[in-house]
């Protein structure tokens, strides 16, 4: 089919005048900071009212009370990642809630100590689990496990399990991985490691707001993700955590009094009566202004549902790749083949990535490199259109033919 008659087709065509787009420019980047739209604007000038009208009074009063601002959050977002709203928190960032997580979740034994990450894993996961095993007296030499990559882009499911092992606790992976945009089965992940003992974990941070979830369904242990992705919260925007019920009677192993009980928590009473449900992992005073820009997201997703999302976004990254695959062919697409395998974004290696990234921005095309050699190109399913795809492989199409790349430095920008 032609672009065009796609985008006649197209059921989530209308969402694209709700975003704050630059003319001329296409932008498949949402996969590393969402694009504002006018809605979270708009409730991010409600928020901003708020304080100006109320000051303190702001806590109790207005539409939207700071108090509880974040479980009100909190209960629109669990359907977005299928979970029941006592199992979902908007709170801190991924770091600091894989920090929380583990914490809380986390109980080494002289038998069990170990945690099984995997060898693309984002640094920040990493960093995060090796200091919490540090905090814990063990060596992240020996207490941290990699599932190994065979091609360098993707893991298979059978390597992943192979490192089900007993003496392991906590296996922590992400849904969907960040460079190549496989989608790891959640679900096999999870049964094959209950059957061990072992407790699952998933970060979210490229499959919030791109595919439907089933945490609860799944029977996953935990998860963290954020907002500032596909969700377009905003720079910055508060992320989120998930706890199956089944450990709500754990204490936080970080404790703060946003934690508490809210009927409790201005009592100021020293000892702690932590929230009944995910809402007392929790530490300190909520970040209202990083939170609020959610509201206005969260409406679009719910008009336009998680589901026709994915169906869109699935169509947009099978375009992308059948036209690179016919125009593009010095670039190697390393995003798995299947639907049911990737997330929303397609990744093309190319030793010279650095240098083709950038002389796409100059080409008004906002791509995503990450080091060394991978552009990620994302096509946002509320506002890119299969004509925009097919402009933005045209353009890069050209800078490959004519190698305008080359009058561009190898340096790394700071942030790519
Ligand atoms: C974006 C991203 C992060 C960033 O973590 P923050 O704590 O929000 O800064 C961490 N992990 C993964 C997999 C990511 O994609």
């Amino acid at each position: 089919m032609k672009a065009e008659q796609m985008d006649t087709a197209d059921v989530l065509a209308h969402f694209k005048e709700e975003f704050h787009e630059t003319a001329g420019e296409l932008y498949m980047d949402g996969n590393s900071l969402g694009l504002m739209s006018k809605r979270a604007e708009a409730a991010l000038e409600a928020a901003l009212a708020s304080w100006k009208i109320y000051g303190i009074d702001g806590w109790t009063e207005g539409e939207r009370p700071w108090f509880t601002l974040a479980e009100e959050l909190s209960a629109r977002v669990a359907p977005i990642v299928g979970a029941k709203a006592h199992e979902v928190m908007v709170t801190g960032s991924i770091t600091s809630n894989i920090h929380q997580m583990l914490s809380t979740v986390f109980a080494p034994t002289a038998e069990r100590s170990v945690i099984v990450m995997d060898e693309l894993n984002f640094p920040s996961d990493i960093y995060a689990t090796e200091s919490h095993l540090r905090l814990r007296g063990l060596n992240p030499a020996e207490a941290l496990r990699k599932v190994p990559s065979r091609d360098g882009h993707t893991l298979m499911l059978e390597d992943i399990l192979a490192q089900l092992q007993g003496d392991v606790a906590v296996v922590l992976l992400p849904s969907v991985l960040y460079r190549s945009g496989q989608l790891l089965p959640m679900r096999e992940i999870t049964e094959a490691a209950h059957k061990k003992g072992i407790l699952v974990g998933f970060d979210l941070a490229h499959s919030i707001g791109a595919i439907p979830h089933t945490l609860h369904e799944d029977g996953v242990d935990f998860a963290v993700w954020c907002h500032y992705k596909y969700m377009n919260s905003g720079p910055g925007g508060t992320g989120g955590l998930y706890l199956h019920e089944r450990h709500h009677t754990l204490l936080p192993g970080n404790a703060g009094w946003f934690g508490s009980d809210k009927t409790k928590q201005f009592d100021m009473d020293h000892s702690f009566t932590k929230a009944e449900g995910a809402g007392a992992y929790q530490i300190g005073t909520p970040h209202i202004f990083s939170m609020a820009p959610l509201f206005g997201s969260l409406e679009l997703f719910e008009e336009a549902g998680i589901e026709r999302i994915r169906e869109k976004s699935l169509a947009l990254t099978k375009f992308m790749r059948g036209l690179a695959a016919e125009h593009l062919p010095e670039l190697q697409d390393v995003t798995p083949v299947k639907d049911e395998d990737r997330g929303g974004h397609i990744a093309f290696a190319h030793p010279e990535a650095a240098r083709i990234c950038k002389a796409l921005k100059q080409a008004g095309v906002v791509p995503d490199f990450r080091a060394p050699d991978i552009i990620r190109l994302a096509p946002v399913a509320f506002h890119t259109s299969f004509k925009e795809v097919e402009e933005m492989v045209m353009r890069l199409k050209r800078i490959m033919d004519e190698e305008t790349y080359k009058q561009f430095s190898n340096e790394r920008n700071v942030v790519a």
